[in-house]
């Protein structure tokens, strides 16, 4: 979903009504709301903590048997402690922050970062490689010349103003040497956004972190970016963790019965864009053209086995690249990607407005395969009847 970290000025949320019908569902079924989650019951002795964290909402769910001797809310504090760690080393502010000190220093000049920055920025040099570019976390300058904030404007960077941050994007002009694990930009007035890829390595960590203390029931979220591990031992009788789909354009959700014990990313455009000339740009750039993408993909759900950075990194990449574009990608990586079990449903908006879903994955030959249908929204009913509700930062 479109809540990046800092750079992208995500904010704090209510939550709307149809998520609130979706969470009382997930009580009833072990339902999971994977795209802006929201609130969620826990259960009798289960935990539910709701925080901000990278400048969006986060949730953690420890359910009352989760596997470890340690208090769920014990649990959800180590969690959010992990959550927290990575926000300040990966943030664009704040003193503690590897990215900070990058952005702030000049060209050839070499700065040391710590470990977990070092891995979410080699990940994301990763995707950069395979995309052709189009996944670019040196993308700062370009969406630094456009405000995401809903609004309709006539403003429009000048040529100029175009051309010089094009000049100052490209992973390319990264510089990393490896002993010492210190980065340096090419040029000055570039800048690291690791805003595609933090909030799902964040969830790792937090995940990880509940792992080695034992926890073998849980969910993760920040800012859409979701993964669960084993059961939801809190629906009667103990559910898969299920999960659906935003309607980046109204209300209901796809059902995505199937992602329990994975990681799921959503990239779209329901919250962060602007209107210029009767279109919709979104926050997410094309690096190649210099440019917010447009309408066409209104969102890309990527779900992956184990890593909820790379599926953070795939969903943001597959907006880029579109559906052509996409689909060549993901046959070239098929092997590569989708051994591991990747699954993308992305919505298409159409000319007319309305939405087309289209899913990739792997045959049981190895083949990729793409399916176009109808996207079948469920809208629960009383979810209109539902009070606006906001989210409880520490809640437990
Ligand atoms: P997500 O919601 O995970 O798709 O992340 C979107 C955020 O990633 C944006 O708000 C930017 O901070 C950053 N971003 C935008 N375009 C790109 C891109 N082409 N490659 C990598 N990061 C990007
Ligand atoms: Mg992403």
């Amino acid at each position: 979903m479109p809540s990046p970290m800092r750079p992208g000025g995500g904010m704090r949320r209510g939550i709307n009504s149809a998520t609130i019908l979706l969470t009382l569902l997930a009580a009833a079924f072990g339902y999971l709301f994977a795209s802006r989650l929201g609130a969620f019951l826990a259960g009798r002795s289960g935990v539910t903590r709701h925080i901000t964290v990278m400048n969006t909402s986060a949730t953690i769910i420890i359910p009352a048997d989760s596997g470890s001797s340690l208090a769920p809310a014990r649990l959800a504090e180590l969690a959010e402690q992990a959550m927290r760690e990575i926000d300040a080393l990966m943030s664009p502010v704040g003193e503690t922050s590897d990215v900070k000190r990058l952005n702030s220093a000049q060209a050839e000049t070499w700065v040391q970062v710590s470990p977990p920055t070092w891995t979410v920025v080699m990940e994301a040099l990763r995707w950069h490689r395979l995309t052709g570019g189009a996944f670019d976390p040196t993308i700062g300058p370009m969406k630094s010349l456009f405000r995401f904030d809903q609004s309709e404007t006539d403003d429009w960077p000048s040529a100029s103003a175009l051309a010089s941050a094009r000049d100052r994007v490209g992973a390319d002009k990264l510089l990393f040497e490896r002993e010492g694990m210190r980065l340096s930009f090419a040029k000055d007035g570039m800048k690291l956004d690791l805003g595609a890829i933090a909030k799902g390595y964040g969830v790792d960590r937090a995940v990880e972190t509940l792992q080695a203390n034992g926890v073998r029931n849980a969910l993760v979220e920040i800012g859409g970016e979701v993964r669960s591990i084993g059961v939801n031992t809190n629906a009667k009788p103990p559910a898969s963790w299920a999960g659906g789909i935003e309607n980046p354009r109204g209300a209901g959700h796809l059902a995505l019965p199937d992602i329990g014990d994975k990681a799921l990313a959503t990239s779209g455009d329901a919250n962060q864009y602007f209107i210029h000339g009767g279109k919709r740009f979104k926050h997410i750039i094309d690096p190649r053209a210099g440019l917010p993408l447009g309408e066409g993909v209104a969102s890309v759900t990527a779900i992956h086995p184990t890593s909820c950075m790379a599926a953070d990194a795939l969903a943001t990449a597959m907006t880029v690249l579109g559906r052509d574009e996409g689909r060549v990608f993901l046959a070239d990586q098929a092997l590569g990607l989708f051994k591991d079990g990747i699954r993308v449903v992305m919505l298409l908006s159409g000319a007319d407005g309305g939405l087309r879903r289209v899913d990739f994955a792997l045959d049981n030959q190895g083949v990729m395969i793409e399916t176009e249908s109808e996207p079948a929204f469920v809208v629960p009913k009383a979810a209109e009847e539902a009070p606006q509700e906001e989210v409880r930062q520490g809640a437990d």
